[in-house]
């Protein structure tokens, strides 16, 4: 499950829950992304910090894990240097790449796809009232094969967003139930979003 996580809250982990039933999957690695390809002049919070929110989010779901990867290597946080890597430590696994719909709207664009989809298949979680008209599009980019690959997953849960949350955090409201409560008094505790404030 791979994400910026800023800040990680209760749609991702639905999302997560969703897609381990849904695809019968043995275990859910969330790998928050360290440096974000597509930021540029958006705040995103220090990576150690998106880190420590995800593991406080997901430690006490015995089937989640979490993964350094992106956090630990240099340079942008391409996905296709991820799946190499989790595909390489088992190639006999079958691997799924799971994130938002929007994202993976975008992933023609992203570097290197083809071997992208050579080394997992991807889970495309979408917020409700998404359309999924909008996947189907990507036929004119992908072949067949490649958009076999892609599996919408609708979650009603993602109608929280980390975006709303951020402006949620940026007017002073409440982030409660939103995000768990670890997460609410990481984000108070260590000040991660003071400068969205200012
Ligand atoms: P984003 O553009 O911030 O998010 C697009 C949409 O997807 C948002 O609505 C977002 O909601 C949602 N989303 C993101 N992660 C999700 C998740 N794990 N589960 C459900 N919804 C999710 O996306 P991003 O976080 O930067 O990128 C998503 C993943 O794609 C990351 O792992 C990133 O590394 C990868 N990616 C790779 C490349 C590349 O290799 N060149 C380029 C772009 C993205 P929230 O804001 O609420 O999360």
């Amino acid at each position: 499950m791979g994400g910026t996580f800023n800040p990680i809250h209760y749609g991702h982990l639905v999302a997560a829950e969703a897609a381990r039933d849904a695809f019968n999957l043995d275990q859910v690695i969330f790998i928050p992304s360290g440096q974000p390809p597509h930021k540029a002049g958006l705040f995103v919070a220090d990576p150690e910090h998106r880190y420590l929110m995800t593991f406080l989010a997901i430690v006490s779901n015995q089937h989640f894990e979490i993964s350094r990867v992106e956090i630990d290597r240099a340079g942008p946080s391409y996905t296709s240097e991820t799946l190499e890597y989790f595909y390489r430590m088992d190639p006999s696994v079958l691997w799924y790449f799971i994130t938002g719909a929007d994202a993976i709207l975008d992933i023609v664009t992203w570097h290197q796809p083809d071997s992208i989809f050579r080394h997992a298949e991807f889970i495309a979680a979408s917020r409700p009232g998404y359309s999924l008209s909008k996947i189907e599009a990507l036929k004119s980019h992908l072949g067949a094969d490649q958009l076999a690959r892609i599996h919408p997953l609708e979650v009603p849960a993602l109608a929280i967003s980390s975006s709303q949350i951020r402006e949620r955090l940026q007017q002073r409201l409440s982030i409660k139930y939103l995000v768990p409560e670890a997460v609410e008094h990481y984000i108070a505790k260590n000040r991660v979003y003071e400068a969205l404030k200012a």
